[in-house]
């Protein structure tokens, strides 16, 4: 399953001109795969919220795999980019403009996110979190490598718990010109938070 999926989200746009100072990259399709997979199988995919969309790739993943899922980002021109990307796999994929602070849902749902790592603009992933820990049970996200404490310390405070942490390497393309190889890796951790009083598959 994972391996169909990354292959049908290697046919999305990116950003067309990232902006720095949003930290727009875009997850690798591998590793948006491995999410949205375990996040099935952990049954955490029902109505999914994207924080962050960009160029939908995770929320589209999402509703691929079934779930009602909705896309959030401030940038009405990756929104354009993400609405395209919905259309051509032929999935249903709500987008909403607004900055993640601002956004609403009624229902229970996860959220998936790659937020902005912070490294443009301390502490960016802050508001991310505490927006997923206001509206989320479960909790998919990627953060920079060393962010371990970080997010558990977050997650424990706001009635949390982390129940997994993957690590990866990850192939950042040159999408802006202050990066001098045309592809550099990093390391990010992805984790898995549940709401502590939510009813869990342990
Ligand atoms: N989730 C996408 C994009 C990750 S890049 C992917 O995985 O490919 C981070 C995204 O967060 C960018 O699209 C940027 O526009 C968005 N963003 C940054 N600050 C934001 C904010 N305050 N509110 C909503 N979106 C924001």
């Amino acid at each position: 399953m994972k391996k169909e999926i990354e292959i049908v989200l290697e046919k999305l746009e990116g950003f067309e001109n990232p902006k720095l100072f949003l930290e727009q990259y875009v997850t690798p399709s591998n590793l948006a795969a491995f999410i949205v997979t375990n996040a099935k199988l952990f049954g955490d995919l029902e109505t999914v919220v994207d924080l962050g969309c960009g160029t939908g790739i995770l929320a589209i993943a999402s509703a691929i795999l079934g779930a009602f899922a909705i896309g959030v980002d401030v940038d009405i021109e990756a929104l354009r980019i993400a609405r395209r990307n919905a259309k051509k796999l032929g999935v249903e994929v709500e987008f909403v403009a607004c900055d993640v602070k601002n956004f609403e849902v009624k229902k229970k749902c996860t959220v998936i996110m790659n937020p902005p790592f912070g490294i443009q603009k301390r502490h960016a992933d802050r508001a991310f979190l505490e927006k997923a820990f206001e509206i989320a049970e479960k909790i998919y996200t990627i953060h920079s490598a060393g962010s371990e404490e970080f997010v558990k310390r977050t997650a424990e405070k706001n009635g949390f718990l982390v129940t997994h942490v993957w690590k990866f390497l990850i192939p950042l393309r040159k999408t802006y010109s202050f990066h001098e190889k045309p592809f550099e890796e990093i390391a990010v951790e992805v984790f898995r938070i549940e709401r502590k009083n939510s009813v869990s598959w342990r």
